[in-house]
């Protein structure tokens, strides 16, 4: 008798990622021929850096095609740890030992939450949240405690806020800034005041920076340059964003040395190391700095034209309500009360797409229903016209 699949309880509660189901969605209607502006996955436009590319294709004519150490190779791990120390890093220098490399920082968050989490703990998320952050908490069988941000504040959590949603089986918090979805950064008395509770309270912060270059507004701080120390912080980063290197799968963590080893057993037995060939990419952009810094600028600038134009477009819109971004490449854009939908973000998201062509991601997948997330991380002609075409809808109803 054929074995009919019953999911087991591990998946349980498992949810497709919808910011890659709408990107898969739009690629199928482009390939139907329909033109479709593409708002939906978060992922830069722009080629990686040739330098990077040329310094991977040296790479594998050099023998980068075997196995490396779990944690990555070691050059990169001290690139790492190097590029951390060039901030303000508080407390004693970063060392390679606390850092392991991973096939993305997608990767590298699920082995901290799977780590340091477990049945039973409590985990804060301060909500609008990264869609993943919910499903890998329960991945690690801990329970998302959502922690939702005032409109009025960017969308933002404080430190109050947080305490007040704390239980005594609070075991930790995720913190994104600048955020995905909402392009808010949290300034530095914001994230002290966060560290300090996380500090008193004993729980982990896992910190993705991921965005962190990606600032529009006098930059994004790192935890690492407001803790006065770091045996609590997993900070999380990686090259997909910042250096346009998202195929690639380089992120890394760096977080005390016992979790590190720790995190580096869990993916000898799950996936090893990452690709020999992108880490010696991720090596390149994190050490040819004058043209690494460069690209990354160039980049950074290319994106805050494309957010002054966007914002420009739906200004033009007075009643259209959004949370200005200071960071990352998303807009989001508030559509509650859309056609009296119980869930107006995916009824808003269905509309935008069939009767606008333009794919954006409901505010459900977040934490809010309430809203949508649209990327312009795209032409800027693109990026302007989708969102002129959400106000347009957002406003006809
Ligand atoms: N964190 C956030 C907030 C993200 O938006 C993304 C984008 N996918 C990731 C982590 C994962 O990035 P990657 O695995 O490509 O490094
Ligand atoms: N981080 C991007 C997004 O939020 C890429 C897709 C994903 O990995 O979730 O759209």
């Amino acid at each position: 008798m054929p074995l009919s699949f019953q999911p087991s309880p591990n998946i349980a509660r498992l949810k497709e990622s919808a910011t890659l189901a709408v990107a898969a969605r739009s690629r199928a209607l482009k390939a139907q021929g329909i033109p479709v502006i593409d708002l939906g996955a978060g992922e830069p436009d722009f080629d990686t850096p040739a330098f990077i590319r040329e310094a991977a294709a040296r790479a594998v004519e050099a023998g980068a095609t075997r196995y490396t150490n779990t944690e990555g190779i070691l050059p990169l791990r001290e690139a790492i740890a190097a590029d951390a120390n060039r901030l303000q890093v508080q407390g004693v220098p970063v060392t390679p030992a606390e850092v392991v490399v991973s096939n993305g920082s997608k990767q590298s968050l699920y082995n901290a939450c799977v780590c340091c989490f477990g049945p039973g703990d409590d985990v804060l998320i301060p909500t609008p949240s990264w869609t993943s952050y919910f499903e890998m908490v329960e991945l690690a069988r801990a329970n998302c405690v959502a922690v939702p941000g005032d409109a009025a504040n960017e969308l933002k959590v404080t430190a109050e806020q947080l305490a007040s949603a704390a239980t005594p089986r609070t075991k930790g918090l995720m913190l994104c800034s600048p955020s995905n979805p909402t392009g808010a950064v949290y300034s530095a008395s914001e994230l002290s005041a966060i560290l300090e509770l996380a500090a008193q309270r004993g729980w982990w912060v896992i910190a993705d920076e991921i965005y962190r270059r990606i600032a529009y507004e006098g930059g994004a701080q790192s935890v690492l340059e407001i803790a006065s120390a770091r045996d609590n912080l997993i900070v999380i980063n990686g090259v997909a964003k910042a250096y346009a290197m998202t195929g690639w799968r380089i992120g890394w963590s760096i977080a005390p040395v016992a979790v590190s080893k720790a995190m580096t057993a869990f993916q000898g037995h799950t996936t090893s190391n990452a690709a020999a060939v992108s880490q010696h990419a991720a090596l390149a952009a994190l050490t040819d700095l004058d043209r690494a810094n460069a690209a990354v600028d160039e980049m950074v600038r290319a994106f805050r034209t494309r957010r002054d134009a966007v914002m420009q477009a739906l200004d033009a819109f007075p009643t259209v309500r959004y949370i200005r971004p200071r960071g990352a490449f998303y807009l989001y854009v508030n559509v509650e009360g859309f056609r009296g939908a119980d869930d107006p973000g995916a009824a808003f998201a269905a509309a935008v797409l069939d009767e606008h062509q333009v794919a954006i991601v409901p505010g459900s997948a977040f934490g809010t229903p309430g809203w949508i997330r649209a990327s312009y991380a795209t032409r800027q002609d693109l990026a302007v016209e989708g969102l002129t075409r959400v106000a347009r809808c957002l406003t006809a109803g």
